[in-house]
């Protein structure tokens, strides 16, 4: 009798185990999260920053990434973005330049360039079949400069290494096949993803490549220069499990075949700029300001919240009598990097001497983004701000102004500041004293990096620091504030 009650009990438990849970509702927010996100409240030594209003920088992310849509809207669905050379670039100078001028700053005007051959493609498709079955891989974005392919495109046997470490490819035949690997270095946009995959798997003859990058959804993501010498792309996810389980299921039979078709033109004689606007000082010392223009997609953090960062600076400081200030305000909207000409960039390595009285340099970059949360299997928003990595390139005084700053407007960093400074800057970082945050998230470069994730709260802390470092920089020579030893080509 026991055991026919407890083999009644296991029966019941197992059922129970097995039953399909209904899918819950989602829990129903309890706040308005654009509303709510985790704030400072400043000190009464600190008021005079409580101008800088977040909502009001907000305004102008939401601004360029509009730039962003229309350009996409007129004619080009696929490969989009605030795209040097486009008219998106056009229209994103003159909208910087028209804030400049309403602003009041003096000497505005657009310096222009002459691009190298732009990589524009035009359209692509890629798609996987065994079989009846077939998959359109929609998140597929090539990587900058990748290849084309034939105007017919190309068809080619698919074949999944994993993670593509050295032992996986072992013993593989890779050569004219259309290779997938799986990376969870989620931060990466780079040729150096998943330690240098892109090339173990170049190297061994594949005729496409693409990385199913780990971020759960099926963003498209836009990867820099890849080093590949055939067409390679990333994937989302979940497109990604999809050709993953479609190979997995095709063992022993006809492996599957992937058509991929990329038209990519190079375009010549086009054009960029940087946007100049300057804030008269008392003497003949400067601040320069520099934020990109560039981005791809909406291009919100990157680099929307940088461009409201360095206006909401030049807001601030034009309402402060000129003869209180210090030295003179440099704002410089430059041409960006994102295509690797960085000719504004480049300019100012060329010119050194515009930097021979500049007291500070600060790079506008990607100032704020919300903190997603990566937890079982997907992506959960938060109300607070990620914290960003920080560079430094000066003074022991230098240094201090800039962390009483973060501490003084709550801006959260990494725990130790970067040896050097990444993006726009690390042309130049070393040619004045120096300093700038910078996030790259989960969304980073891809279609999810939309003005949803820029909390404003985040954007008025960064800005205050900002705006304060200049007030307290102002009061340290310039002398005080550069590097110790002369430091031009050394690391820092
Ligand atoms: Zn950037």
């Amino acid at each position: 009798m026991l055991s026919r009650v407890l083999t009644f009990f296991l029966v019941v438990c197992a059922l129970c185990a097995q039953t399909p849970r209904t899918p819950q509702e989602p829990m129903k927010p309890l706040y308005v999260l654009e509303d709510s996100y985790v704030g400072w409240r400043l000190l009464p030594s600190e008021q005079a920053y409580a101008t800088i209003d977040g909502k009001h920088l907000k305004q102008y992310v939401e601004d360029q990434a509009a730039i962003s849509r229309r350009y996409r809207d007129n004619g080009h669905p696929q490969f989009w973005g605030r795209i040097s050379g486009t008219e998106a670039d056009a229209e994103n100078a003159r909208w910087l330049e028209e804030k400049f001028q309403k602003i009041g700053l003096a000497e505005v005007h657009q310096q222009s360039f002459d691009l190298p051959e732009q990589w524009m493609p035009q359209s692509w498709s890629v798609s996987a079949s065994v079989g009846p079955k077939t998959l359109d891989l929609v998140s597929a974005q090539p990587a900058y400069r990748t290849p084309p392919t034939p105007p017919d495109g190309v068809d080619l046997e698919a074949i999944d290494v994993g993670l593509a470490t050295e032992g996986e490819l072992a013993g593989r035949d890779l050569k004219g096949k259309a290779v997938f690997f799986y990376s969870t270095d989620y931060f990466s946009r780079h040729s150096t993803i998943s330690n240098g995959a892109w090339k173990r798997i170049g190297d061994r003859g594949a005729a496409a490549i693409f990385v199913i990058l780990a971020v759960p959804g099926n963003i498209k993501t836009q990867f820099y220069p890849v080093g590949t010498s055939v067409p390679s792309f990333s994937l989302g996810l979940q497109d990604g499990i999809a050709i993953r389980e479609m190979i997995n299921q095709a063992r022993g039979g006809p492996a599957p075949h992937v058509k991929i078709r990329l038209a990519v033109n190079m375009v010549p004689n086009l054009k960029t700029s940087t946007v100049w606007g300057t804030l008269p000082g008392a003497s003949d010392e400067n601040i320069v300001i520099v934020a990109h223009r560039d981005g791809w997609f909406e291009g919100a953090n990157d680099n929307g919240t940088g461009v409201a960062t360095m206006v909401g600076l030049a807001e601030f400081f034009a309402k402060i009598p000129k003869d209180q200030r210090r030295r003179s305000i440099i704002f410089l909207g430059t041409s960006g990097h994102h295509d690797g000409s960085a000719l504004s960039g480049r300019w100012l390595t060329e010119h050194k001497e515009f930097f021979a009285k500049t007291a500070l340099l600060i790079n506008c970059e990607h100032t704020a983004a919300e903190q997603l949360v990566l937890a079982n299997g997907s992506i959960r928003k938060t109300n607070t701000t990620t914290a960003l990595t920080w560079y430094v390139g000066g003074s022991a005084k230098l240094g201090e102004i800039v962390v009483k700053a973060f501490d003084s407007f709550g801006v959260a960093t990494y725990a130790i500041p970067e040896r050097t400074a990444a993006g726009e800057m690390g042309r130049y970082q070393n040619l004045a004293p120096s300093m700038q945050v910078i996030d790259t998230g989960l969304y980073w470069h891809s279609d999810h990096e939309t003005p949803e994730i820029i909390p404003p709260t985040g954007l008025a802390a960064i800005t205050r620091a900002y705006a304060k470092i200049i007030a307290d920089v102002n009061r340290v020579d310039l002398k005080d504030l550069q590097r110790p030893a002369v430091s031009t080509g050394s690391a820092r």
